[in-house]
């Protein structure tokens, strides 16, 4: 059984300050999972997790973060200018972009961060736009040499990102010959992975790639970025990642593989979203309208603007009718947003206990990916953002959006 972070007491306190619906983020739940990776991969010495901001763009949840030693992954121009409010600088920025305009290259060499080019011909475009740093990283696509796919992102012959095998010998001997000393191996290539190995087979791969790399250039390969991709338990029969167990098979192949080569010193990096952030967020909405036609339908005041996955992907999202954890799920609704768009569902034929008019829902696993995606779609504001501290008290960390933020960029009268 899923059980919120929070309950129903505190619930009916926040929602007194604060009106449904709005992303609730657990800070307890942050920090403690934040230490559990850092365990995890303790024995290598420079280790580090750069959060994917992408996930969760929010200056309270990064500055978190960097207290518990993580750095930030950055994709654009406003996740860079965000991270830098947040206090990160130089190598605590990493870089992944693609299709990147020249504005976001010249500001990631301004703030010193790392930056991880998605293609050869990036090269010559960073060299023009903002000088090339000393220091740099390539991202890999294997094509058909990395088997393991999932729904999110398929094979990686099919995905637009990253160098091939061959660009990625030619890159390194041209970046060396450009007088670039330090270099970074990348690759993302599944996304929302909840089986142990996905990680150390990317790893043993990207070691290996490496090797021969080291071998073929004679480029000082600084470190590894092993990225994102680690899944967490969506539906109540999953499992969750056995970080431990991941960090533990990591260090195994990178004792088997580096070692000997004399890459003993290698640094791995992270860039995690999902597994940091997923299950430390949920969206609290009130049940506002009921419906019975051909289904039984149950109107919240969220909707798929605030989040966006079960729209986009049928992805399942547990939901908990509060105060009511343990009353039989004796009734089949479709819980549904008021967009005029039919895949607006939350949920579909989803056993639940009875609801009534009022009745606050927690949906789970928001943390990541969820507000972030939101939208503006039929004119829908976007929610707000609370933090539950530690101590058990509410913090606002972002408001909601107002009309006047719909308009904000239109010159009208209303
Ligand atoms: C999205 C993304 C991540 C994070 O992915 P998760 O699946 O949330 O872990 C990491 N690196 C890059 C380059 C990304 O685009």
């Amino acid at each position: 059984m899923k059980k919120p972070f929070v309950t129903h007491a505190q619930l009916k306190e926040i929602v007194k300050k604060y009106p449904t619906p709005f992303h609730l983020y657990d800070e307890k739940g942050i920090r403690e999972n934040a230490r559990r990776l850092k365990k995890a991969f303790a024995w290598n010495r420079n280790f580090k997790e750069y959060f994917a901001v992408k996930a969760t763009p929010n200056p309270v949840i990064l500055k978190i973060l960097r207290e518990e030693g993580c750095g930030v992954d950055c994709s654009s121009y406003t996740e860079l200018l965000m991270s830098e409010s947040a206090g990160f600088r130089g190598d605590e920025i990493m870089f992944s972009s693609n299709v990147t305009p020249k504005e976001d290259f010249v500001l990631a060499r301004k703030l010193g961060a790392i930056i991880n080019l998605d293609d050869i011909t990036h090269i010559r475009f960073l060299e023009d736009a903002a000088g090339l740093p000393s220091k740099i990283c390539c991202r890999y696509n294997p094509g058909k040499a990395f088997e393991m796919s999932n729904a999110i992102m398929s094979s990686p012959q099919d995905a637009k990102y990253g160098f091939t095998r061959q660009q990625l010998t030619e890159g390194f001997r041209v970046l060396l010959d450009k007088g670039v000393r330090e270099f970074g191996l990348h690759a993302f290539l599944a996304s929302n992975t909840i089986e142990n190995e996905y990680y150390v087979k990317l790893a043993e791969f990207l070691f290996k790639t490496a090797v021969e790399l080291k071998q073929e250039t004679g480029a000082d390969i600084r470190f590894i970025n092993l990225s994102g991709g680690i899944g967490i338990p969506y539906r109540p029969e999953q499992k969750e990642v056995d970080i431990l167990s991941v960090g533990e098979g990591v260090r195994r192949a990178y004792q088997k593989i580096l070692v000997p080569e004399g890459m003993g010193d290698v640094a791995i990096y992270t860039e995690l979203g999902r597994y940091m952030l997923g299950p430390y967020g949920c969206l609290v909405t009130t049940a506002t309208h009921e419906k019975h036609i051909y289904k039984d339908y149950i109107g919240v005041d969220a909707c798929a603007a605030n989040l966006m996955r079960p729209a986009m992907y049928g992805a399942y999202h547990h939901i908990t009718v509060m105060g009511k954890e343990n009353e039989k799920p004796g009734f089949r609704y479709d819980i549904t947003g008021g967009l005029c768009e039919n895949n607006d569902k939350f949920a579909i034929d989803r056993m639940l206990p009875e609801i009534d008019m009022g009745d606050l829902l927690v949906i789970h696993d928001t943390g990541a990916h969820g507000f972030a995606m939101g939208y503006n779609y039929n004119g829908k504001l976007r929610s707000a953002e609370i933090l539950l501290k530690e101590d058990g008290s509410a913090r606002l960390i972002r408001r909601a959006e107002t009309p006047e933020d719909y308009f904000a960029t239109l010159d009208i009268k209303y």
